[in-house]
């Protein structure tokens, strides 16, 4: 079962964050702050109202004997409300009232204490009456809410009189107000803390969102140079640094293939030019000399068999690069592949003075790919290695597997070596061997090459390494090359074995 968000109107990440901390704060915070400040009030209100009937029954009690005193004539008024005002010392906001048993007020107290509205058929009169502490909330003379607590006074458990004590309810709980508000204001300063944390978290995330965004903005521009700064949190850093290394490499392949175009041009020019003056020549009167015109014309078919070739390993090239016929791999027998390419090549190499020999291992050397690309790779470095040794040299096709620390598995990588005792690489070309239209310079190839003689191209196109370094990239394999300048050169082809 997944979690489906519900769908919202596009918003701002920091709209979004604060909204969602409002909420968050509003509803832990609101909701502690309710209920606690419920408790507080309920459980001050009995805390309060607790004391004030302890006071009443102390003060009730200690009213026995005087009130006898006041009824005989012993003591006046005056010393009752003396007394009272000794017993209320501590709680100067509570005003009192003695009545009789049958509710007359004897003595009440004046203000500023509490103005007692006395009323005989109040609920705590009737508990007093009835020898009970009573108690009730209602309206004084001045206050809305009042707390009234009457207290028997007896003499040999008879009633003498009753005790009503009065504050206001405000009054009574005035600390517990500013308890509350002291609470309320904390639980204020949470959600605004909450909201602002929010804000804070918002900037975190949406600031280099933003960034990302200006940047992907730019490069879609086409503004390859942008990147984006690898800041905020981890998820974001990472789609980040994705992004910067897919426009990496957007922007490698578009100048490799502005180079390969630039390249492509200059090497396609040299031809038409070719034929565009030899047309010219002719039409210009050598047609009428039939030995020059059959020159020109041998020539124009040459120049158009050089472009013909370039054009098709430019072609073969992308199609590789673009890895289209990579799609149906089918497990080849190297071995036996290069049983048959050695068959082929070995009437050129004797026509060229070169003997062709193909040593292996008794294993079969099986890889996974597409066996007209693995044929196309010996040809080239076959052709190559034909074109670049002497009459009288060999040239050797190795297959070796190499089973490096795999005792399960007989052939672990396929290794082929194409070995010629020709010319040889000098070391500053090695480097740039496989580049396409990389080319070593023209006067090396005034002597005679011996593919002249045969099908193969006596101007290369420049590609066929870049051709044969892509179809070993494309199967997952590894090239390179060891030459020493009139020894030879070895072009080594690794791939995985299946
Ligand atoms: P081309 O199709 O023109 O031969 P390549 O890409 O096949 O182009 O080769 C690039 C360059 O490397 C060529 O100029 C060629 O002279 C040189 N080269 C390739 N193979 C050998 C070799 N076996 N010995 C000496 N030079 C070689």
């Amino acid at each position: 079962m997944s979690f489906e968000f519900p769908k919202l109107p596009p918003l701002r990440i920091g709209t979004f964050i604060g909204i969602l901390h409002l909420f968050v704060g509003l509803l832990g915070a609101g909701i502690l702050t309710v209920f606690s400040l419920y408790f507080i009030y309920k459980g001050s209100e009995q805390v309060n109202l607790r004391e004030i009937k302890d006071l009443a029954f102390v003060i009730g009690n200690g009213l026995e004997h005087p009130l006898m005193d006041l009824q005989s004539g012993v003591v006046n008024t005056s010393q009752i409300d003396d007394a009272m005002t000794t017993y209320l010392r501590t709680r100067p906001e509570i005003g009192y009232s003695i009545l009789t048993p049958s509710g007359t007020v004897i003595l009440t107290s004046h203000p500023p204490r509490t103005a007692i509205a006395i009323d005989a058929r109040a609920p705590e009169i009737v508990a007093a009456s009835r020898s009970l502490i009573g108690q009730s909330i209602r309206p004084g003379s001045v206050e809305r809410r009042v707390v009234y607590v009457a207290s028997p006074i007896e003499h040999d458990n008879l009633l003498s009189g009753i005790l009503v004590l009065a504050v206001p309810l405000d009054t009574m709980m005035a600390s517990t107000y500013r308890t509350m508000l002291l609470m309320s204001i904390i639980a204020l300063l949470i959600v605004a803390f909450t909201v602002f944390e929010g804000w804070l978290g918002s900037i975190y995330i949406s600031k280099p969102l933003a960034s990302l965004s200006k940047v992907a903005a730019l490069l879609s521009q086409g503004d390859m140079t942008a990147r984006a700064d690898l800041g905020g949190p981890v998820e974001v850093k990472n789609l980040a640094q994705t992004l910067n290394e897919m426009a990496d490499r957007v922007q490698r392949s578009l100048e490799s293939m502005r180079a390969f175009v630039a390249n492509a041009s200059h090497e396609l020019r040299t031809p038409l030019t070719t034929i565009k003056l030899q047309v010219g020549a002719l039409s210009d009167g050598a047609c009428q000399d039939r030995e020059v015109a059959g020159h020109f014309l041998a020539q124009i078919e040459g120049e158009i068999d050089r472009l013909n070739d370039m054009v098709n390993d430019m072609l073969d090239l992308s199609q590789i690069e673009a890895g289209v016929e990579l799609v149906d791999r089918q497990p080849v027998n190297i071995s036996e592949l290069a049983e048959e390419v050695t068959a082929f090549w070995q009437a050129r190499s004797l026509q060229a003075g070169l003997t062709l020999t193909l040593t292996e291992d008794s294993t079969p050397a099986m890889v996974s790919g597409d066996p007209q690309r693995f044929r196309q790779l010996f040809d080239n470095l076959l052709d190559n290695a034909v074109k670049n040794t002497n009459p009288g040299g060999k040239i050797e096709i190795a297959i070796q597997c190499c089973d490096p620390g795999d005792r399960n598995r007989l052939c672990q990588t396929v290794r082929i070596e194409v070995r010629d005792t020709g010319i040889g690489i000098a070391p500053e070309h090695l480097p740039n061997i496989f580049d396409r239209f990389y080319r070593i310079e023209m006067r090396r190839r005034a002597k005679k090459s011996v593919s002249e003689n045969t099908a193969a191209k006596s101007v290369g196109s420049g590609l066929g390494l870049a051709i044969a370094h892509s179809i070993v990239l494309a199967h997952g394999g590894e090239i390179g090359v060891t030459s020493q300048p009139g020894i030879g050169t070895t072009f080594w082809v690794e791939f995985p074995a299946i």
